[in-house]
């Protein structure tokens, strides 16, 4: 199977999904997760139309996508350490695996010299025993504060990691806890404006980034609107 027959299949199951959710397609961006895989395959992925990728690392993602970085979004979702911080600032166009304060501050320091301010979600832990992130909503309002008085960085949403199980209820109840820290986040923090924008002042929590190869459909269903597909996009 090539990149564009797995990717023609997974737009078919997320199409369903949205059908049964009542969504529209266009709420969601599929992102391709390119860790560990070579160069040749974030080209074929390109070429395949994916133009929003994933990485874990930032020395892996700064050898792989040296050539692609002008033509495409690339996101952060592994956890950041904090010698790290200056180049990720640098490099990526937004940072999803924000886990603790302290990559807060590192971020907000090494993204004074950017265009534009660096896009951030708060990842939150949600069930997933091996992932970071804050584990409840007063972890997230002070990290949500501390973002919103960071000059350089911009709030977008929430990501998160099911546990991989196969129990769809236990999968759906990790959906639901971020979603319901989305409410909460707007009704504390109310969003500005147009969240898309460049403008200093403007944020919002719209991002909902969950959702992977194993449990991407029940996350349309739960309100996502950024997949990280890997595994089932690169299988050969
Ligand atoms: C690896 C990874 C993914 C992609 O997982 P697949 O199961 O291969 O689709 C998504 N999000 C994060 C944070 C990851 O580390």
């Amino acid at each position: 199977m090539s990149i564009a027959e797995n990717l023609a299949q997974i737009e078919d199951r997320i199409q369903r999904a949205c059908n049964s959710a009542g969504r529209k397609r266009e709420e969601i961006t599929l992102m391709g997760v390119t860790k560990f895989l070579p160069v040749v395959k974030v080209e074929e992925a390109y070429q395949a139309g994916i133009r929003c990728f994933g990485e874990s690392r930032v020395k892996e993602a700064m050898e792989k996508f040296e050539s692609f970085k002008s033509r495409v979004q690339l996101h952060l979702i592994g956890s950041l350490q904090r010698n790290k911080a200056k180049s990720a600032a640098c490099f990526f166009n937004c940072i999803q695996s924000i886990d603790r304060e302290e990559i807060i501050t590192e971020l907000e320091k090494h993204s004074a010299g950017r265009e534009h301010p660096l896009e951030v979600l708060l990842e939150m832990h949600t069930g997933e025993e091996s992932k970071n992130g804050f584990a409840d909503l007063d972890g997230l309002f002070r990290a949500a504060q501390m973002v919103l008085d960071s000059a350089n960085l911009k709030v977008r949403g929430l990501m998160t990691m099911a546990p991989f199980t196969q129990d769809t209820a236990l999968i759906r109840k990790s959906f639901r806890q971020i979603v319901n820290a989305q409410k909460e986040l707007e009704r504390r923090f109310p969003p500005k404006e147009n969240g898309k924008c460049h403008s200093c002042e403007c944020f919002s929590w719209e991002c909902l980034s969950m959702g992977m190869s194993n449990d991407f459909e029940i996350a349309v269903e739960e309100g996502s609107t950024m997949l990280r597909i890997g595994s089932l996009l690169f299988k050969e």
